[in-house]
């Protein structure tokens, strides 16, 4: 539950009373879940790693221990706050500016898009906290524009983006320019598999918080079939005569693969349901909600679906395309650690697939196999 605290309060924490007075001049009574869960750890500089839901105040639990810990007497970057979109780093430098509003810190957000010029101007007179995207930040930074060296925090928020390969050389360069004894805080609400190799990288006995609801893949029996794209709905067709199928779900790529796999089902004779992004919400909370009945034995959709369902009725799921990464595969297959739930997920592999599912199979630490020529009804 989201709201239940531990009844703690703004006041527990010691803060300056600058601070406490811009917290509560933006509204906020007590610290939500994260936010007692963070604060008191951040403040004491040791390294974090955190999962909770959107919404939940992720922004507030790193803005305040960051903002606390500011020597405003000192004319130095102090703290970083990175973000993976512009969008992002003006929200969240309008929080620092909020809270912070009677501290007398300095902050500055910077993103692409805007001219180096200013970006540097700023930069000649005080900055105590920069907000920003990792492509500028590094920009400054290299050209000796931004120093980061005696920065003690560095936050990453929506972490498992910035940690995506497009962004990780970046990163790496990035927290070259930091003392070694920065401090690190991860935020995210996704799937933190990518982040592990980070984790172990960079930061020092991370304290974790995990305030999602796990979602796991014990019980699931994992298989994949190699077929051609063309042999995919010949191959389904033969699932369907050999495996007990209570109710399944079968997840297509787009939505008019959704359309075109839902029709051939229906003429090879098989009951099926279809529902995707571009179908009106109320027609798709009617099939969601007869499919839950049991109306129907078969559903196909795409990745709309994925969050949050859990129909135990639901004993098989395929991917009659193979997503494209662990955290989607997760939500598709995984369920929400419920007791002696079981079930069977079969996965249709072409030859291009073949990378991804290795690397999903070791980002998600678990073993899809080969189908064998019968399966166990035991399994599922
Ligand atoms: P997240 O990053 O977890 O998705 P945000 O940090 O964007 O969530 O916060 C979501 C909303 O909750 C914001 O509008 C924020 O102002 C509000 N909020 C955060 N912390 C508190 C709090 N302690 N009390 C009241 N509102 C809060
Ligand atoms: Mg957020």
């Amino acid at each position: 539950d989201v709201t239940a605290t531990k009844g703690n309060e703004f006041e527990d924490y010691f803060l300056k009373r600058e601070l406490l007075m811009g917290i509560f001049e933006a509204g906020f009574e007590r610290p939500s879940p994260i936010q007692e869960e963070a604060i008191p750890i951040a403040l004491t500089g040791r390294d974090i790693l955190a999962r909770a839901k959107n919404g939940t105040g992720k922004t507030a639990a790193f803005v305040i221990p960051t903002l606390e810990k500011v020597n405003n007497k000192k004319s130095k970057i102090q703290a970083l706050l990175l973000v993976p979109t512009r969008e992002l780093a003006l929200q969240t430098s309008q929080v620092c500016k909020t809270l912070g509003k009677h501290l007398g810190v300095q902050i500055m957000v910077t993103t692409g898009g805007t001219t180096l010029k200013d970006d540097i101007m700023r930069l000649s007179e005080t900055v105590h906290v920069v907000v920003g995207t990792p492509g500028r930040i590094l920009d400054l930074a290299s050209k000796g524009v931004a120093d980061f060296s005696e920065a003690s925090t560095f936050v990453m928020d929506e972490a498992d983006k910035l940690l995506s390969p497009e962004f990780t050389p970046i990163i790496d360069q990035l927290i070259s320019f930091f003392p070694r004894d920065r401090q690190i805080m991860l935020f995210s609400a996704t799937f933190p598999m990518i982040v592990k190799h980070f984790k172990d990288k960079y930061l020092v006995k991370p304290y974790e918080i995990n305030l999602m609801d796990e979602l796991t893949l014990r019980g699931v029996t994992q298989y994949y079939a190699f077929v051609e794209e063309k042999q995919k709905v010949h191959c389904l067709n033969t699932l369907f005569s050999k495996l007990q199928i209570n109710q399944s779900i079968i997840f297509c790529n787009s939505t008019n693969r959704v359309e075109l796999l839902a029709k051939k089902i229906t003429e090879l004779g098989y009951s099926c349901f279809y529902s995707h992004a571009k179908m009106l919400q109320s027609h798709r909370n009617r099939v969601f909600h007869d499919f839950r009945n049991g109306v129907c034995r078969n559903l196909v959709c795409s990745d709309l679906l994925t969050r949050g369902i859990d129909i135990q009725a639901v004993n098989v799921v395929i991917n009659f395309d193979f997503p494209k990464n662990a955290e989607t595969y997760l939500h598709r297959i995984g369920r929400s650690g419920r007791f002696g739930h079981l079930g069977l997920a079969i996965n249709l592999i072409t030859y291009e697939d073949r990378f991804n599912l290795y690397k999903i199979e070791r980002e998600l630490g678990t073993e899809i196999q080969a189908i064998p020529p019968t399966i166990d009804k035991q399994l599922y």
